[in-house]
């Protein structure tokens, strides 16, 4: 069980790129940094594209107005004078200002944690993975429920052979935010419908890349062989970008694979939906229902297993926080994103390599495989919807 004890040897100075008032993801990111007071100390900012508005927010947020920046470079360049500077930083902008951001950190030898899509091309990830690596640098990332106690148990029961050997895997992330068209639209649908600023993808990139990371956790022994992307823009002025997408996926242990995202999907709240099934069992979980995973063996009674329970496995019950009384959610896993890596951070400051080897947390490959898949998905919808071959 998490409940907040300090378990490295002091907290991070951290600041932000981006999230600020208007940004949508930006307070899961506090919310997961912060939560606990133990592993980060929010010290500076350069939240928003409009300085007076990030200024007056990152005021508002507790923080010294002198660490208030217009920009990312004003922030490395005045953090770097100081002896208290800034130390990890968590880019929370919009896809296409990642890899710029990303690399100008690691340049002036800070850690960061950027958001998914992590970058356009797995040519830009492996370039950030070698500068990362060269300047003993951490670079994480930020797949939000991933984290859930829940989706550990699944991976669990996957490698103790609970459900016997994998055969199908059913993956959605769907909502119905974007079925009407984008006259009037928010910033944040502007940027990601535009490929320029968005990358190769809209919702495949936006949504399915948490599907893809979570399904890599749940199946890490799996590698997808080939697969088949159809993709689909319902408003026509979002090509050549899709707002829907479906991807078939053969696994090198013959399972097979199905995925779909979809931000048409109208009037659907229940979002994203994970179904791991085996030769013996199948397990299922929700967002719509965090705290339970249906847990279904074959010629039995269906069952539900709840989050904190003692009859889950040690890998689920050991990130646990609120206890199975209660309910177990998003910001609990954030939370435990961001303590990952705040525990990897501090390995590596302190060259513990042997502990980095086997701690799990969310990195750039985390970051490369999800562009990887991207960009096998893009492949196969440019030539038709065809097959091909993963690489
Ligand atoms: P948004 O458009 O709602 O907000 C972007 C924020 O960044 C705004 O505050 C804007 O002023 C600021 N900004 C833009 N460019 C900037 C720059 N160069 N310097 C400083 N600030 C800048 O976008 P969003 O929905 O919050 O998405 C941001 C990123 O987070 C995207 O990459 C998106 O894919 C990702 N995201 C991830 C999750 C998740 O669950 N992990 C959820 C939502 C969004």
């Amino acid at each position: 069980m998490i409940n907040g004890e300090r378990t490295i040897s002091r907290p991070l100075r951290w600041g932000m790129v981006g999230g600020g008032r208007t940004g949508q993801v930006g307070y899961k990111h506090r919310t997961g940094a912060l939560r606990d007071n133990t592993a980060y100390k929010m010290v500076c900012g350069a939240f928003d594209l409009d300085f007076e508005r990030g200024k007056d927010f990152g005021v508002k947020l507790g923080l010294d107005a002198e660490r208030l920046y217009p920009d990312y470079k004003g922030l490395i360049a005045a953090e770097a004078k100081r002896e208290d500077g800034v130390e990890a930083v968590t880019v929370a902008t919009p896809n296409f200002t990642h890899f710029e951001i990303t690399k100008a950190c690691l340049e002036a030898g800070l850690h960061v944690i950027c958001e998914k899509p992590l970058f356009f091309t797995v040519a830009e990830c492996e370039e950030v993975a070698a500068l990362a690596e060269k300047k003993g640098l951490i670079v994480g990332v930020t797949y939000g429920f991933t984290g859930h106690p829940l989706v550990h148990q699944m991976a669990a029961m996957v490698a103790k052979g609970v459900l016997g050997e994998i055969r199908i895997v059913d993956l959605q992330y769907s909502h119905g935010f974007n079925a009407g068209d984008d006259v009037g639209a928010p910033e944040a649908v502007k940027w990601r419908t535009n490929p320029a600023t968005a990358g190769a993808t809209f919702v495949l990139g936006d949504i399915g890349t948490h599907l893809y990371y979570l399904s890599e956790i749940v199946l890490p022994h799996l590698k997808i062989e080939k697969l088949l992307c159809d993709r689909k823009a319902f408003i026509p002025s979002r090509a050549p970008l899709e707002d829907h997408a479906t991807v078939l996926m053969h696994y090198d242990n013959g399972a097979r694979g199905r995925l779909w995202v979809s931000s048409v999907d109208a009037g659907n709240m229940g979002s994203q939906r994970y179904r791991f099934v085996g030769s013996k069992a199948s397990v299922e979980w929700s967002d719509s229902h965090p705290d339970q995973l249906l847990y279904d063996v074959q010629g039995e009674p269906n069952s539900i297993l709840h989050h904190g329970m003692p009859y889950l496995e040690e890998e689920s019950l050991a990130f646990d926080r609120m206890g199975a009384l209660h309910t177990e959610g998003l910001g609990d896993s954030w939370s435990n994103i961001y303590l990952w890596i705040a525990q990897a951070i501090d390995a590596k400051r302190r060259g513990n390599d042997a502990f980095l080897k086997t701690h799990h947390y969310p990195g750039i490959k985390a970051g490369t495989e999800g562009v990887r898949w991207l960009e096998n998905c893009v492949r196969s919808a440019d030539a038709g919807s065809a097959w091909v071959d993963f690489q």
